[in-house]
Protein backbone atom coordinates (compact mmCIF):
# COMPACT_ATOMS: atom_id res chain seq x y z
CA UNK A 1 0.00 0.00 0.00
CA UNK A 2 2.71 2.42 1.02
CA UNK A 3 4.33 1.72 -2.09
CA UNK A 4 1.53 2.40 -4.45
CA UNK A 5 1.72 5.72 -2.60
CA UNK A 6 5.20 6.34 -2.97
CA UNK A 7 4.99 5.75 -6.76
CA UNK A 8 2.35 8.02 -7.60
CA UNK A 9 2.55 10.77 -10.06
CA UNK A 10 0.87 14.08 -10.31
CA UNK A 11 1.08 17.30 -11.35
CA UNK A 12 0.16 18.77 -8.34
CA UNK A 13 0.28 17.71 -5.14
CA UNK A 14 -1.65 19.18 -2.11
CA UNK A 15 -0.80 18.07 1.45
CA UNK A 16 -3.96 18.19 3.43
CA UNK A 17 -7.44 18.00 2.99
CA UNK A 18 -9.58 20.69 4.28
CA UNK A 19 -11.48 23.58 2.17
CA UNK A 20 -8.16 25.30 1.30
CA UNK A 21 -6.79 21.57 0.25
CA UNK A 22 -9.70 21.07 -1.50
CA UNK A 23 -10.49 23.81 -3.83
CA UNK A 24 -7.16 23.94 -4.28
CA UNK A 25 -7.28 20.46 -5.84
CA UNK A 26 -10.31 21.62 -8.02
CA UNK A 27 -8.57 24.62 -9.28
CA UNK A 28 -5.59 22.30 -10.16
CA UNK A 29 -7.92 20.06 -11.87
CA UNK A 30 -9.97 22.20 -14.06
CA UNK A 31 -6.89 24.11 -15.20
CA UNK A 32 -5.44 20.53 -16.50
CA UNK A 33 -3.63 19.21 -13.85
CA UNK A 34 -3.40 15.81 -12.57
CA UNK A 35 -3.29 16.02 -8.36
CA UNK A 36 -3.49 14.18 -5.83
CA UNK A 37 -4.66 15.11 -2.07
CA UNK A 38 -3.29 13.68 0.63
CA UNK A 39 -4.35 13.64 4.67
CA UNK A 40 -3.21 12.57 7.36
CA UNK A 41 -6.94 12.22 8.36
CA UNK A 42 -10.30 11.41 6.01
CA UNK A 43 -11.07 14.23 3.32
CA UNK A 44 -14.03 15.24 4.49
CA UNK A 45 -14.15 14.84 8.26
CA UNK A 46 -10.63 16.05 9.17
CA UNK A 47 -9.64 19.47 10.00
CA UNK A 48 -11.26 22.86 11.66
CA UNK A 49 -13.42 23.58 8.31
CA UNK A 50 -15.52 19.72 9.05
CA UNK A 51 -16.45 20.77 12.77
CA UNK A 52 -17.07 24.68 12.23
CA UNK A 53 -19.43 27.14 10.19
CA UNK A 54 -16.97 28.59 7.80
CA UNK A 55 -18.65 31.93 5.81
CA UNK A 56 -17.14 32.86 2.19
CA UNK A 57 -16.58 36.13 1.21
CA UNK A 58 -19.35 36.44 -1.31
CA UNK A 59 -19.72 40.16 -3.06
CA UNK A 60 -21.18 40.89 -6.21
CA UNK A 61 -19.01 41.61 -8.86
CA UNK A 62 -20.06 45.47 -8.07
CA UNK A 63 -16.29 48.11 -8.24
CA UNK A 64 -17.20 50.47 -5.93
CA UNK A 65 -18.79 47.61 -3.33
CA UNK A 66 -15.93 45.29 -4.01
CA UNK A 67 -13.63 48.26 -2.99
CA UNK A 68 -15.47 49.22 0.43
CA UNK A 69 -15.00 46.12 1.51
CA UNK A 70 -11.52 45.63 1.08
CA UNK A 71 -10.59 48.51 2.70
CA UNK A 72 -12.79 48.44 5.33
CA UNK A 73 -11.09 44.52 5.81
CA UNK A 74 -7.67 45.93 5.09
CA UNK A 75 -7.90 48.65 7.68
CA UNK A 76 -9.51 46.41 10.31
CA UNK A 77 -6.39 44.22 9.92
CA UNK A 78 -4.17 47.28 10.30
CA UNK A 79 -2.70 47.11 6.56
CA UNK A 80 -1.32 44.00 6.87
CA UNK A 81 -3.48 42.39 4.13
CA UNK A 82 -2.60 42.48 0.73
CA UNK A 83 -5.69 44.36 -0.73
CA UNK A 84 -4.86 41.99 -4.74
CA UNK A 85 -5.26 38.86 -3.21
CA UNK A 86 -8.40 40.17 -0.94
CA UNK A 87 -9.75 41.12 -4.47
CA UNK A 88 -8.62 37.77 -6.46
CA UNK A 89 -10.00 35.78 -3.14
CA UNK A 90 -13.27 37.52 -3.56
CA UNK A 91 -13.33 36.91 -7.51
CA UNK A 92 -12.44 33.22 -7.16
CA UNK A 93 -15.11 32.84 -4.51
CA UNK A 94 -17.71 34.03 -6.38
CA UNK A 95 -17.30 32.45 -9.66
CA UNK A 96 -16.57 29.41 -8.08
CA UNK A 97 -18.13 28.64 -5.37
CA UNK A 98 -21.82 28.39 -6.97
CA UNK A 99 -20.48 25.10 -9.18
CA UNK A 100 -20.23 22.84 -5.73
CA UNK A 101 -24.59 23.38 -5.50
CA UNK A 102 -24.49 20.31 -7.49
CA UNK A 103 -23.19 18.50 -4.38
CA UNK A 104 -24.42 21.29 -1.11
CA UNK A 105 -27.53 22.36 -0.39
CA UNK A 106 -26.89 26.39 -0.13
CA UNK A 107 -29.64 27.75 1.83
CA UNK A 108 -31.66 31.11 0.87
CA UNK A 109 -30.84 34.86 0.85
CA UNK A 110 -34.47 35.68 2.08
CA UNK A 111 -35.04 37.68 -1.36
CA UNK A 112 -35.49 35.27 -3.83
CA UNK A 113 -31.44 34.24 -4.13
CA UNK A 114 -29.08 31.97 -2.90
CA UNK A 115 -27.63 32.31 0.52
CA UNK A 116 -23.36 31.18 -0.69
CA UNK A 117 -22.37 32.66 2.64
CA UNK A 118 -22.29 30.58 5.76
CA UNK A 119 -22.02 26.65 5.65
CA UNK A 120 -22.46 23.94 7.98
CA UNK A 121 -19.08 22.55 8.09
CA UNK A 122 -19.70 19.13 7.89
CA UNK A 123 -22.03 18.70 5.24
CA UNK A 124 -19.59 21.51 3.10
CA UNK A 125 -16.87 19.38 3.31
CA UNK A 126 -18.72 15.89 2.82
CA UNK A 127 -19.94 18.11 -0.72
CA UNK A 128 -16.44 19.22 -1.11
CA UNK A 129 -15.08 15.60 -1.15
CA UNK A 130 -17.66 14.68 -3.71
CA UNK A 131 -16.92 16.89 -5.46
CA UNK A 132 -13.28 16.79 -5.88
CA UNK A 133 -13.39 13.10 -6.35
CA UNK A 134 -15.87 13.26 -8.48
CA UNK A 135 -16.15 11.71 -12.28
CA UNK A 136 -15.95 15.51 -14.21
CA UNK A 137 -12.58 16.54 -11.97
C1 LIG B 1 -13.51 27.98 16.76
C2 LIG B 1 -13.39 28.46 15.33
C3 LIG B 1 -14.35 29.31 14.82
C4 LIG B 1 -14.25 29.78 13.51
N1 LIG B 1 -15.22 30.60 13.04
C5 LIG B 1 -15.19 30.98 11.76
C6 LIG B 1 -16.26 31.78 11.21
O1 LIG B 1 -17.22 32.15 11.89
N2 LIG B 1 -16.19 32.15 9.93
C7 LIG B 1 -15.15 31.79 9.14
O2 LIG B 1 -15.14 32.13 7.95
N3 LIG B 1 -14.13 31.04 9.61
C8 LIG B 1 -14.13 30.64 10.89
N4 LIG B 1 -13.10 29.90 11.39
C9 LIG B 1 -11.95 29.66 10.54
C10 LIG B 1 -12.21 28.60 9.48
O3 LIG B 1 -13.00 27.55 10.01
C11 LIG B 1 -10.85 28.10 9.03
O4 LIG B 1 -10.03 29.18 8.62
C12 LIG B 1 -10.94 27.15 7.85
O5 LIG B 1 -11.90 26.14 8.11
C13 LIG B 1 -9.59 26.53 7.63
O6 LIG B 1 -9.66 25.72 6.49
P1 LIG B 1 -8.38 24.98 6.01
O7 LIG B 1 -8.73 24.22 4.77
O8 LIG B 1 -7.24 25.95 5.91
O9 LIG B 1 -7.98 24.01 7.22
P2 LIG B 1 -8.69 22.67 7.78
O10 LIG B 1 -10.13 22.58 7.46
O11 LIG B 1 -8.28 22.57 9.21
O12 LIG B 1 -7.96 21.53 6.95
C14 LIG B 1 -6.62 21.17 7.19
C15 LIG B 1 -6.45 19.75 6.69
O13 LIG B 1 -5.08 19.43 6.69
C16 LIG B 1 -4.92 18.13 7.24
N5 LIG B 1 -3.56 18.06 7.79
C17 LIG B 1 -3.07 18.75 8.83
N6 LIG B 1 -1.78 18.44 9.01
C18 LIG B 1 -1.45 17.53 8.05
C19 LIG B 1 -0.27 16.83 7.71
N7 LIG B 1 0.85 17.00 8.40
N8 LIG B 1 -0.31 15.97 6.65
C20 LIG B 1 -1.44 15.81 5.95
N9 LIG B 1 -2.59 16.46 6.21
C21 LIG B 1 -2.59 17.30 7.26
C22 LIG B 1 -6.02 17.99 8.27
O14 LIG B 1 -6.32 16.64 8.52
C23 LIG B 1 -7.18 18.72 7.58
O15 LIG B 1 -7.97 17.88 6.78
C24 LIG B 1 -13.16 29.41 12.69
C25 LIG B 1 -12.19 28.54 13.20
C26 LIG B 1 -12.30 28.07 14.51
C27 LIG B 1 -11.25 27.13 15.06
Amino acid sequence: MAADVLDAHADVLIIGGGMAATWSAVGAAKAGASVIVVDKGFVGTSGVTATGGPNHWWIAPDAALRRKVIEDRHAAGYGLSDPEWMERVIDTTWRTLPDLGEHYAFGTDGKGGTFHSGVRGSKYMRALRAYVFSPSM
